[in-house]
């Protein structure tokens, strides 16, 4: 069952680090929720997501959150405890901090952060966000949630206009959705191959064209259709083939 649940965690990642740009050591944005969470089922935040990810890890938070879980007094004081262990990164309101929620949600913009929270309301919030990962504690188990609807379809979307414009390598782009498990479709893989496949046989249609106006410009093929024309007759005439050493006798017989 780990082994299962760190393999699940493991294709997440790769679907954000290859289509997000998110990067090894992974910056983990932790709110006071998390903490809370964490505390009641006693696990060890700083054992348990290095562990969990299989990767290095950066758990960070912010100002603004240690500041609102300093202000919720006493009651919180456990999760206040773990959420100043993280490095604090700059989140620019410093000289006026906001609510926690608020802080996090100015925090993602660059798809910098895994956001760790246990609030409801804020992660419904960054599944809307293409791209944003999440993870949550359920009990004991940290849980990095799979890629929301949102974030695979505008990796689809994004595959599909490079398949378009032809600005990526396609091979590449199927290979990665297929590491992915997002559904290849036929059409997707295929849609400019068929198209060189049509392109090839264009000149031989060329040549066809030719025939009719360009008889001056292939006078021995001409003198065989006439021939032609005059033996067999113009409702049943066939294309027959023939071969030089008749064509060469047709020829001097003319
Ligand atoms: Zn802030």
């Amino acid at each position: 069952m780990k082994i299962a649940r760190y393999k699940k965690a493991q294709k997440t990642l790769s679907f954000y680090r290859n289509n997000f740009g998110f990067r090894e050591p992974y910056q983990i944005l932790i709110d006071a929720t998390f903490c809370q969470t964490a505390l009641i089922f006693q696990i060890s935040i700083k054992d348990q997501i290095p562990k969990y990810f299989q990767a290095e890890t950066i758990l960070v938070t912010t100002q603004c959150i240690i500041l609102e879980a300093e202000s919720l007094g006493a009651k919180v004081q456990g999760a206040t405890n773990i959420v100043k262990q993280f490095l604090v990164h700059k989140c620019g309101h410093e000289k006026a901090p906001k609510n926690g929620i608020a802080c996090i949600k100015s925090m993602i913009k660059n798809n910098r952060y895994v956001i760790a929270t246990q609030d409801r309301e804020l992660q419904d919030y960054l599944r809307k966000k293409p791209g944003q990962p999440i993870m949550y504690l359920h009990k004991k188990t940290p849980v990095l949630e799979q890629p929301s609807e949102l974030s695979r379809k505008t990796v689809e979307f994004k595959l599909n206009e490079s398949f378009k414009f032809g600005t990526a390598d396609e091979k590449k782009l199927v290979a990665i959705k297929k590491s992915e498990g997002i559904p290849v479709a036929e059409r997707d893989a295929q849609p400019k191959l068929k198209k060189k496949k049509k392109k090839q046989p264009n000149p031989l249609s060329c040549k066809k064209k030719k025939k009719k106006p360009g008889s001056s410009a292939a006078p021995k093929k001409a003198s065989i259709d006439s021939i032609q024309d005059k033996t067999i007759g113009k409702k049943k005439r066939k294309r027959v083939k023939v071969p030089t050493h008749i064509k060469e006798i047709l020829q001097s017989d003319k």
